[in-house]
């Protein structure tokens, strides 16, 4: 790392992560640290999107979209921390989990397999995976993310309350932006529980009655995360000895990266990594 004149904080030979959105810095949703949501048209900008930065080997960033890389964890590890693992701490933060709670997770791509492994260091008494691919229902079994995983299919909402004693899980948290799994999610849940929803786009159809009403739901939103989370997601992952890394099931280099987003548009793995340099 280099550093420009008047950092405050980071300079030369730091290691760093860097939160994916750079934000104005000033309104109310920067002040919160939630840069994602940041409400300024002239300064919001994504890192390799409307500004620089991403697939390269260095990029320029502000000082204040960084933070800390602990020497415990490596690139990889830190790589995963904003819009991955740090989007899912966010809505488990929201939602709460301890060992009392039997958890769904709809879609096992890398968030809902980052969404197992957290919610396995939270506590979580059984973590119940639904995937339509054999292969990420694998990974979530192998990696022991997943206490018990299902194919996806018209009967998971029954199969689900078979492994909840009759009454569905205390939380749910769809990653998979399937309208079908957003469904099974909501009405797999039990009364008074709570579900939160990550998966970008498409749609959900329930009956707000039975579904939701009467059985005293609630159901959250929850949009990347905020620079604070990822700061304490940081140091509980060195106090967890969790590392993001182990999700990690193909890595490319840079000038491999068309392969890498077809491998991933497949579907057909676990994270996958475009690794500049060879770590
Ligand atoms: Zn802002």
């Amino acid at each position: 790392m280099k550093a420009g004149p008047g950092c405050r904080r980071f300079g030369v030979g730091g290691r760093v992560i860097v939160y994916h959105i750079s934000g104005c810095g000033v309104c109310n949703d920067c002040r919160r640290g939630y840069m994602i949501s940041c409400t300024s048209e002239r300064y919001r900008r994504a890192y390799g999107w409307q500004r620089d930065g991403g697939m390269a080997e260095y990029l320029l960033a502000e000082e204040k979209d960084l933070i800390h890389l602990p020497d415990s964890l490596t690139y990889l590890d830190g790589a995963q921390v904003a819009c991955g693992f740090g989007t899912v701490y966010e809505a488990l933060e929201k939602i709460g989990i301890d060992g009392s709670h039997a958890v769904l997770i709809t879609g096992l791509g890398p968030v809902g397999l980052a969404a197992g492994a957290l919610c396995r260091k939270l506590g979580a008494e059984k973590i119940i995976g639904i995937d339509i691919s054999d292969e990420r229902r694998d990974i979530a079994l192998r990696l022991g993310l997943c206490d018990v995983v299902l194919a996806a299919g018209p009967e998971n909402v029954h199969e689900v309350r078979n492994l909840t004693s009759g009454n569905g899980v205390e939380r749910a948290v769809d990653c998979s932006g399937n309208a079908d799994a957003r469904a099974i999610a909501i009405r797999a849940t039990r009364k008074w529980g709570k579900m939160v929803m990550v998966g970008e786009g498409g749609t959900v159809a329930f009956n707000p009655s039975p579904d939701i009403i009467h059985e005293q739901k609630t159901i959250f939103g929850s949009w990347v995360t905020s620079t604070w989370l990822m700061e304490e997601l940081v140091e509980r992952l060195v106090r967890w000895n969790l590392h993001p890394e182990d999700i990690v099931t193909h890595r490319f280099s840079l000038d491999q990266v068309s392969d890498a987003y077809q491998l991933m548009a497949s579907g057909r793995c676990g994270k996958v990594a475009v690794c500049p340099t060879a770590e």
